[in-house]
């Protein structure tokens, strides 16, 4: 699916400042907000779409590599390993929201950061499909407090500041304003004794090893979402997603784009001329590839169903073999001569033309120079 523009997406200008871009990302994910549309696909990739056009265009670095190079400039990273300092959809919320949205009688409960995993594959492997054990770094609850973060035997009380609310209100003249609590720091609660191993977090670094499972027909820019494996969420909320995005390393030999594979056979000036059989590999063993007689550089083969079946469905795509004519080379002197005397023959066989290409083309170059008057 061809992505849209993301000055379109936030409906912005091109030349709109930080402003204009915030302003108008903060209306959209308002309105498409997953929390004020429970269920909704449709509004869930839009504020999904929106989120990540001003992800970009929030960042001044990334967003003058995107009205360079457009999406190709941000997507696809390569290398393995984690997408480097790429704000979270959390951390953006955090951002333009402050408190709107998770907030208020929650306490700080919030949902964790959506993490971004580059997973590099073989052309076989996302051809075919595979399961692949890929290891995370993250967060698991603390075993020894249960997650609490108060030592066994003691329990977190409730904040006596702002009675557990997370929030108190301060007058501040005419106004009253309402601010997180600094006794506990919007948690609403206060833990007298600390959990030795979490230090009252919680929660400790664990990476951990997940299984991907890749369905087969998959492309460099797919994207695999592990839901519920990203960052552990804090203070009791949900945690957030795990997104693998996909990189197909370069192949020897074919290169692909969309469902069609290509690759490029070599063949003798002789199977050129004469026609003949070849072996050409396909990604499901070799076939034979008829070459019919006088057969030039360029000439593409069609071989019907040898492509890749996209991962979006619909069938298999076809492989196009381009054949280069090959000049010999480390002649012996016996084939050379035996070149030689065929170079005769064609030169003797007037009349005939033997090479049709060639004879238009010095015909071609002869009325240039006629016309030009050397
Ligand atoms: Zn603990
Ligand atoms: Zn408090």
């Amino acid at each position: 699916m061809a992505k849209r523009d993301h000055y379109e997406i936030l409906g912005v200008d091109r030349s709109a400042d930080e402003k204009e871009i915030k302003r108008a990302y903060r209306k959209l994910a308002m309105k498409y907000h997953p929390d004020r549309n429970p269920d909704d696909v449709d509004a869930e990739n839009k504020f999904k779409e929106a989120s990540e056009a001003y992800e970009v265009l929030a960042d001044a670095s990334k967003r003058r590599a995107y009205d360079q190079f457009g999406h190709a400039s941000v997507d696809g990273q390569a290398g393995g390993g984690f997408g480097g300092g790429g704000a979270s959809f959390s951390d953006i919320f955090g951002d333009v929201f402050g408190d709107i949205f998770g907030g208020g009688g929650r306490g700080r409960s919030s949902r964790g950061s959506d993490l971004r995993y580059t997973l590099e594959l073989d052309l076989e492997e996302a051809v075919r499909g595979t399961t692949v054990k890929i290891r995370v770094p993250g967060h698991v609850e603390c075993d020894a407090c249960d997650g609490s973060g108060a030592e066994k035997g003691s329990r977190p009380e409730t904040c006596g500041t702002c009675g557990g609310m997370g929030q108190v209100r301060m007058q501040q003249g005419f106004f009253t304003v309402q601010q997180t609590c600094p006794t506990c720091r919007g948690s609403g609660k206060v833990i007298k004794n600390p959990c030795k191993k979490c230090h009252g977090a919680g929660r400790v670094e664990e990476e951990k090893t997940l299984s991907v499972k890749v369905p087969p027909g998959v492309d460099t820019g797919d994207r695999i979402r592990l839901s519920g494996e990203g960052e552990m969420g804090a203070d009791g909320g949900p945690p957030g997603d795990l997104y693998v995005q996909i990189s197909v390393r370069e192949h020897a030999i074919f290169t692909r784009d969309g469902r069609n594979l290509y690759c490029e056979v070599p063949i003798s000036i002789v199977d050129a001329a004469l026609g003949g059989e070849l072996e050409v590999p396909t990604l499901d063993g070799r076939v034979k590839l008829k070459i019919p007689p006088e057969s030039q550089t360029g000439k593409m083969f069609r071989l019907r169903g040898k492509g890749v079946a996209p991962v979006r469905g619909g069938g298999p795509g076809d492989l196009l073999c381009r054949v280069v004519v090959e000049t010999p080379v480390n002649l012996t002197k016996r084939q050379k001569e035996l070149l030689e005397e065929f170079q005769q023959t064609l030169d003797g066989s007037n009349g005939n033309n033997h090479a049709p290409k060639k004879t238009s083309w010095f015909e071609g170059v002869k009325s240039f120079f006629d016309e030009m008057k050397f």
